[in-house]
């Protein structure tokens, strides 16, 4: 049973986390280096522009897309003050829950695998390849859930494709995602420094997988997620055979195919975007933000 004294503990983490992370945040944006997440983020997202605006896969989308000012404050929002900040609180809670729990049966440790033995270049390929496995899975639980679906719209509210659409998705995905996937990865001993240089790839790769390029990364397109497959993710008319959507892959597109999700057709281009009844979805990101939460 949770005592009071827990709950402060609790409470305690909770705080010290919301100051730890931003006076990190501070510090991140006040001192430019090369080791720095807010910089590396910006210039993730200006050189994916740039490729977009030099070599565009759809030559008449306009570099001002619609949805553009939105998806660019979506950025700020779940990628700083969301992720960095708030859900770090969240998750070492859920840490502490986790091993206080255990506490109750008397287990200390339950690292089953010694990963900090390995080579850290090892580590991260493991970090890297569980972590997004475990994503993928949750990515067909948010289109198979009625309830998660909700969530997911905003994602799929995306009518015109840009790198930083990569970004528009509801807050509550962030704790979807983001549970499912730290407390095994905490359980096998990766810290948050590995989070972050993992993170920082798949930012890449997802700005990519949005944007208006046209690349596959030829035989590695059976691996890597890219734009030619994942604007098939996003089509609004869905096959008969794939009623819930197919391609979930985040970063590897190794999982669609392996599962037999995956589906390209033929090329993507100018295929129509949103989902059935988008006509009726809020545009603006409050409305957006609280639109899973209201009942119809
Ligand atoms: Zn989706
Ligand atoms: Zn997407």
């Amino acid at each position: 049973m949770l005592k009071f004294a827990n709950m402060n503990k609790y409470l305690d983490i909770f705080l010290n986390s919301f100051s730890d992370y931003f006076n990190y945040l501070v510090n991140e944006v006040s001192n430019p280096n090369w080791s720095n997440y807010f910089y590396w983020l910006i210039a993730l997202s200006v050189f994916v522009w740039l490729i977009e605006i030099l070599i565009p896969w759809r030559k008449n989308q306009p570099v001002f897309r619609k949805g553009i000012w939105l998806d660019t404050f979506y950025i700020f929002f779940n990628f700083f003050l969301f992720s960095l900040i708030g859900y770090n609180a969240i998750s070492n809670i859920g840490v502490e829950l986790f091993s206080d729990f255990l506490g109750l049966f008397e287990i200390k440790n339950i690292v089953a695998i010694q990963v900090n033995q390995l080579p850290v270049w090892v580590q991260l390929l493991i970090l890297f390849v569980v972590a997004d496995f475990i994503q993928w899975n949750v990515h067909i639980l948010l289109h198979r859930i009625p309830v998660l679906w909700e969530f997911h719209k905003v994602h799929h509210s995306v009518k015109e494709m840009s790198f930083n659409a990569h970004f528009r998705f509801h807050f509550m995905e962030t704790i979807f995602y983001k549970t499912a996937q730290y407390i095994p990865l905490a359980m096998i001993g990766f810290g948050i420094q590995e989070f972050i240089i993992v993170h920082l790839f798949t930012v890449l790769i997802g700005h990519l997988n949005h944007a208006n390029l046209n690349w596959n990364y030829g035989p590695l397109q059976y691996i890597f997620n890219n734009p030619r497959m994942h604007i098939w993710h996003h089509a609004k008319e869905l096959p008969k055979h794939k009623p819930f959507g197919m391609n979930y892959g985040i970063s590897l597109s190794i999982w669609d195919y392996l599962f037999k999700t995956n589906y390209v057709p033929k090329n993507g281009q100018n295929i129509e975007l949103g989902f059935e009844g988008d006509e009726d979805f809020p545009d603006q990101f409050i409305h957006q933000t609280k639109a899973p939460f209201i009942r119809k």
